[in-house]
């Protein structure tokens, strides 16, 4: 069994309340909303960062940022805006080391990020 929670979510090990599921990306409510909608987007195959990431990720990591639109869409925060964000590493705020594009919305949000 794999110690990473977010591989764990997507072979339905731990609980998500998933929003959308496609052959390469699985978005669900993030845990602790940080603004009104909160979803994360992750890729079903594990990259621990998006500095980890590869040539060969180009496609997948295409498709994160589409799933996060269509999520955005389907939360109902697209018109008004919306912001997607991926941190890396210790600096970055990175806390969960499986790649995931946040996707926020539902209040103006501030810039620049804290
Ligand atoms: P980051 O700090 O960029 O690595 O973001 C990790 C995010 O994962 C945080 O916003 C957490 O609230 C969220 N999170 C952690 N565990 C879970 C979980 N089991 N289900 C949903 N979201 C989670």
């Amino acid at each position: 069994m794999t110690d990473c929670i977010f591989c764990r979510i997507v072979a339905g090990e731990i609980p998500a309340k998933r929003i959308l599921e496609t052959e390469n990306v699985v978005a669900f409510h993030d845990l602790n909303p940080a603004a009104p909608q909160h979803a994360l987007v992750i890729p079903r195959r594990h990259i621990a960062t998006l500095d980890a990431a590869t040539e060969d990720d180009r496609g997948l990591l295409g498709d994160l940022m589409l799933a996060g639109a269509e999520v955005a869409r389907m939360l109902g925060c697209a018109e008004k805006g919306y912001r997607t964000v991926m941190n890396c590493n210790e600096d970055g705020g990175q806390s969960v080391y499986h790649i995931h594009l946040h996707v926020l919305g539902g209040r103006s949000l501030s810039w620049p990020p804290g």
